[in-house]
């Protein structure tokens, strides 16, 4: 697990703490892309709630060190996206510890590939359940307190392949088309509000889910670590670099800010291009 914090000067000048007075749950937070939003939410002035799985040791280090560099409170939840009653009650400790929820991120996500005929059932259910449904019980649950303040957004982490397919990957392709739905029409249901809600669709980003399928490619061909990154960069993404967790933390801010008002129901790809072939 990669708890690793960003070096960054501490809290910025209040010009650009646009998202000061405003909380934030930001699921499976403890690693990769889901800590890079938090970072960058937090960065912006937003109190926020991790959650995810991880040596509590370590996740309390970083949840005093996101706090104590960026002026915000920051709580942690160890809710099982898979267990829709222990997601109601994030959001009710959230409430508890924050005040309420003004963005909800629904990042975390699990992986396995195999051919359909050989995909194991209990893989298939994880994958829909923490990568799917979480986000349908969690935005249930932050919805009307949303729209009782007439202010929210909801952005959901889907990924190219939820634009797009590859083999062997039919669960979670599945799941993160199911994301884009959901996404539209939470966003039709909440047009007239101030609540909005959009998906982001990285390509592939340097973190342990993607480090676990080089690792799988390396293995099965025989090839070195820097060899198998840039046949996996090759195979999908014409930049052949990698997007960051940064890079998708500063777009999710972005959709939490007054400009982004009118991006509703949206799949915004940060893929080096995956998606335009
Ligand atoms: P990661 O493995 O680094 O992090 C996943 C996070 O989810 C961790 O904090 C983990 O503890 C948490 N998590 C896993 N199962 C959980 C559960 N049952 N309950 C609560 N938390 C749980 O993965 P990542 O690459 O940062 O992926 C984050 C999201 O981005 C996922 O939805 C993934 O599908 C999506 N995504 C990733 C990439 C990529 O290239 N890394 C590309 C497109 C989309």
């Amino acid at each position: 697990m990669d708890v690793s914090i960003p070096t960054r000067p501490g809290p910025q000048s209040s010009a650009l703490r646009t998202l000061a007075g405003k909380t934030a749950v930001v699921t499976g937070s403890t690693s990769g892309i889901g800590l890079g939003i938090a970072e960058v939410l937090a960065a912006q002035g937003a109190d926020v709630l991790l959650n995810g799985f991880g040596d509590p040791a370590e996740i309390d280090r970083v949840r005093t060190a996101l706090s104590g560099t960026h002026g915000v409170r920051v709580s942690y939840s160890a809710a099982d996206m898979s267990k829709p009653d222990e997601i109601d009650g994030m959001i009710a400790q959230a409430t508890r510890d924050l005040g309420g929820v003004d963005i909800l991120v629904n990042n975390a996500g699990i992986q396995h590939t195999a051919p359909v005929r050989e995909f194991p059932m209990e893989r298939w259910n994880a994958i829909i359940a923490i990568n799917l449904t979480a986000a349908f019980c969690a935005t249930r649950a932050v919805l009307p307190g949303m729209e009782g303040k007439g202010w929210g957004r909801i952005i959901n982490i889907a990924s190219a392949h939820g634009l797009v397919a590859s083999p062997h990957k039919a669960a979670y392709v599945a799941a993160k088309h199911g994301v884009l739905g959901l996404t539209k029409v939470v966003a039709l249901e909440t047009a007239r509000t101030g609540v909005t809600c959009n998906a982001i669709c990285p390509g592939w980003v340097l973190t342990p889910l993607v480090q676990k399928q080089i690792d799988d490619i390396a293995m099965r061909e025989g090839l070195s670590g820097d060899d198998a990154r840039a046949k996996l960069l090759g195979e999908k993404q014409p930049s052949l670099e990698f997007a960051t967790p940064d890079q998708i933390g500063a777009l999710a801010a972005f959709l939490c800010s007054d400009a982004a008002a009118q991006i509703r129901g949206a799949a915004l790809p940060v893929d080096g291009g995956w998606t335009a072939q």
